[in-house]
């Protein structure tokens, strides 16, 4: 028998898919026509605006890193390089270390080296900084981001269980695990909001509780900054039930740049 067809999208007020309006907002394209930031930067933004993320700071050499490492109370340590490209993990940009000693050795190897992923082309971007995070223990990953639909020019939310993994791809294989929310600027974020994104990604009520002031968070951010897109890809449930942003992507809007 033939395929099911896919279901109805899940959203209202637009008739645009979520790959519509993904394509040309995410990736590279979007470059040519947005200045970006690097993820320690748009964390710290985050940190300014109470989205949860864990504490970190950006290097520039392996000793500094090290005495970080050092006044961190934790058991494990992300080192991760800061280019202006995506897909970092696969590329051998982020990894997970045990001690201040292995931050510092893993920081010196990342300075200088020209890192290749699938975003950055083939001949790489440099790596002049590194961020050192305090690990999290990851329950699940999620996709969440608010983006400026170019051609309704309004602002949405998009949401998903596929974490961690490329969204144009979740969009074009399996969009009916994307749940697009456009919002009224005039009336911003509401309550029912954030119970039907919580629901989507299948959060509890105590997840659905801390996903309110992440998303009134990011939404303020977006918009007091002029965002073009504003991107956690992985949103994570961490083995403590925490919901936090584990990556920032932050895009700002070329034409606000004179403000
Ligand atoms: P990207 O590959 O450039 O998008 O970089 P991300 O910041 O999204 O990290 C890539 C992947 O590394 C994530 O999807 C996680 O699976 C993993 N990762 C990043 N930070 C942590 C962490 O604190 N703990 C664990 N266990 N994995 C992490
Ligand atoms: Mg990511």
């Amino acid at each position: 028998p033939p395929p099911p067809p896919p279901p109805p999208p899940l959203f209202f007020f637009t008739q645009k898919t979520p790959s519509e309006i993904l394509s040309g907002l995410v990736g590279s394209e979007m470059c040519i026509r947005d200045r970006n930031i690097h993820e320690y930067q748009a964390k710290d933004l985050f940190r300014k605006f109470n989205v949860a993320t864990s504490e970190g700071k950006v290097f520039e050499n392996e000793n500094d890193a090290e005495e970080y490492a050092k006044s961190l109370d934790v058991e494990e340590y992300v080192v991760k390089a800061q280019i202006h490209a995506g897909g970092r993990g696969k590329g051998g940009g982020v990894k997970l270390v045990k001690t201040p000693e292995e931050v510092r050795e893993m920081v010196k190897s990342m300075l200088g080296m020209t890192l290749v992923t699938h975003q950055t082309g083939p001949e790489g971007k440099l790596v002049n900084k590194v961020y050192v995070e305090a690990a999290s223990n990851i329950k699940k990953e999620y996709y969440l981001s608010f983006v400026t639909d170019r051609a309704t020019e309004k602002n949405v939310i998009i949401a998903s269980p596929e974490g961690g993994v490329d969204i144009e791809k979740v969009a074009e294989e399996t969009p009916e695990k994307l749940l697009t929310q456009p919002i009224d600027p005039v009336v911003g974020i509401q309550p029912f909001h954030i119970r039907k994104i919580g629901y989507f990604l299948g959060f509890d009520k105590g997840q659905v509780k801390q996903l309110g002031p992440l998303i009134q968070g990011m939404y303020n951010l977006f918009v007091e900054t002029d965002c073009s897109l504003v991107e956690v890809n992985p949103l994570i449930v961490t083995d403590k039930d925490e919901v936090k942003a584990l990556d920032a992507k932050i895009n700002f809007d070329d034409n606000a740049e004179f403000r």
